[in-house]
């Protein structure tokens, strides 16, 4: 039975690679009828926020991943915000204090750079120089009033360490190679390293799933484990997610394409720029000159403002392009990882019950999002009525779709006669004509050409006909708007595109659209009558 933790460190959304830890922790959890828990670790104040900490868990519940024990629901082992447990972590770093396995360091932040200087200009790591006595509380004290920053070092042994990774087998480590490292800070937080082995340890975590750039910090915290005398968890580092652009998928990257684009942008309001992003003009000149990056919901809203498109990275960002949380979960699943299921598209379920720790890849993965979308047609075409209704209508709402008010009886329209759409976007975009004012089609100008205008107005010609017609039709069907197309159709001996082609350019505005008859029945026959003849005085000759 398995206990697993998902931990992050709550600074911004939730990530695709933080989604795929997340993940394989339930799924561990859950194959082996064991619990899964969640812990923020909040340590770092000058980078946690509550509010990113609520995104997390918002993220995780929209992807359907719950936690048997964590914020909001509880348990025996909270309270689950490391904030919240520094008495704990400090009573630990004591024993090791005690123990003379850690002790106090209060250099200037210019000498340890003139340090770890010394250590490059030879090309070797730097390493702490352990002192041969150790300060005592006293000196600590004394330094602190002076002025000095105090911080606790562990003593990593001398030996070797050995890693057993699931994913990537022995690891070795040598100890004297891995410098002591900081366990508590300047400000009496723990540092990531220490909270987290104490928590592993009170909380009963039996597997730690993890990421791969967190191996490197693993020998630390099996030596800390052994200076506890803590058990040491079953490891499984996560291998790297690399986008189709060949780096790793990061916030960096749509860090990276803002920044062209703002610098592309001609004569920019760089003081609206910011005000929109919620930041200064000074950040905005940081962010364009160096490596400072302003947090997610700036990045978001000077892209939207700027219309950029940015790469997706974060879970809600393919959220908003129309992803399934079931289409996410299944494609996320099979990064780093290959079930021994004969099939692809998969329920968490049987994800769950398939699950196979010797499966896990070590080579980096590639994030396709070609993929992707296939998944999420299939999980579109999967999801039974009501739930893609559901998440249809929370799609619309987070982007603001003037579709977000109508009610479930068209919408349930929509989506039906969107089958075979590869994401929620999709079905919106192909329905926006329904939601728009008839004086706010935007017409594609080269299907007007096309389809209208060609052949001395063939297409136009056809919507005068159509135009009275459509107002004698007596009963508005699907089935009787297609009769009486088909009828036109063989009247004037033409194929059935010669008359929807104009109708679907007429109440569009372009020819990509859904089917036509139950196009014109969702929008009615009086808005289609008069998009008709908005269409044919707009366009006719000598108008
Ligand atoms: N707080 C760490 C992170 O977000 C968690 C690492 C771990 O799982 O131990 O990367």
């Amino acid at each position: 039975m398995a206990v697993t933790r998902f931990a992050p460190s709550p600074t911004g959304y939730l990530h695709i690679g933080g989604a795929r830890t997340a993940l394989f922790d339930l799924i561990w959890a859950k194959n082996t009828g064991g619990k899964y828990i969640l812990r923020m670790e909040d340590t770092d104040q000058s980078r946690n926020s509550p509010t990113a900490a609520r995104q997390v868990m918002d993220d995780l519940s929209w992807l359907g991943i719950k936690w048997d024990e964590g914020p909001i629901i509880g348990g025996p082992a909270g309270p689950y915000f490391q904030s919240e447990r520094l008495d704990i972590y400090d009573k630990y770093i004591q024993r090791l204090l005690t123990a003379g396995k850690a002790y106090y360091c209060f250099d200037t932040a210019e000498e340890l750079e003139r340090m770890r200087k010394e250590a490059s200009d030879k090309k070797q790591n730097f390493l702490y120089p352990r002192p041969e006595e150790f300060p005592t509380k006293a000196d600590a004290e004394k330094a602190k009033a002076a002025g000095r920053d105090v911080v606790v070092r562990f003593c990593m042994p001398d030996e070797e360490i050995i890693v057993e990774d699931v994913v990537r087998g022995q690891v070795r480590f040598r100890g004297k190679e891995i410098s002591d490292f900081i366990i508590q800070k300047s400000d009496g937080f723990p540092t990531y390293h220490l909270a987290c082995v104490v928590d592993d340890e009170l909380m009963g975590i039996t597997h730690v799933i993890r990421g791969q750039e967190h191996l490197m910090n693993t020998p630390g915290h099996i030596a800390m484990q052994k200076a506890f005398g803590f058990k040491t968890p079953v490891y499984a580092h996560l291998s790297v997610i690399v986008s189709q652009g060949g780096g790793k998928m990061s916030k960096r990257e749509r860090a990276k394409v803002l920044k062209a684009a703002i610098k592309k942008e001609q004569g920019l309001d760089k003081a609206k720029l910011a005000a929109i992003g919620g930041i200064s003009v000074a950040e905005i000149e940081e962010f364009l000159s160096g490596d400072a990056m302003p947090d997610t919901p700036a990045i978001d809203a000077m892209a939207a403002y700027l219309k950029v498109e940015l790469p997706e990275i974060n879970i809600i960002d393919f959220f908003k392009s129309g992803f399934l949380p079931e289409a996410l979960v299944n494609f996320i699943a099979l990064l780093g990882y290959s079930a021994p299921i004969d099939k692809e598209i998969m329920t968490l379920q049987e994800l769950i019950d398939s699950f196979d720790p010797t499966r896990f890849n070590k080579t980096n993965c590639l994030f396709d999002r070609k993929k992707l979308l296939a998944f999420n047609t299939e999980h579109i075409k999967m999801l039974d009525e009501d739930k893609l209704l559901s998440r249809y209508k929370d799609f619309l709402a987070a982007v603001n779709s003037p579709a977000a008010v109508a009610d479930d009886t068209l919408l349930r329209k929509v989506i039906k006669a969107c089958s075979g759409a590869r994401t929620l976007a999709e079905i919106d975009h192909k329905s926006r004509f329904l939601f728009t004012a008839d004086d706010k089609v935007e017409y594609d100008q080269k299907d007007i050409e096309k389809v209208l205008l060609k052949n001395d107005g063939e297409g136009l010609a056809m919507l005068g006909l159509l135009k009275e017609k459509l107002a004698e039709l007596k009963e508005i069907s699907e089935q009787s708007i297609e009769n009486l197309l088909r009828r036109i159709a063989e009247q004037k001996q033409v194929g059935l595109g010669k008359v929807a082609q104009p109708l679907r350019v007429a109440i569009c505005g372009t020819t990509i659209s859904l089917p036509i008859f139950e196009s014109i029945e969702m929008l009615g026959i009086n808005a289609t009558i008069s998009r008709i003849e908005q269409v044919i005085k707009k366009y006719s000759k000598g108008s």
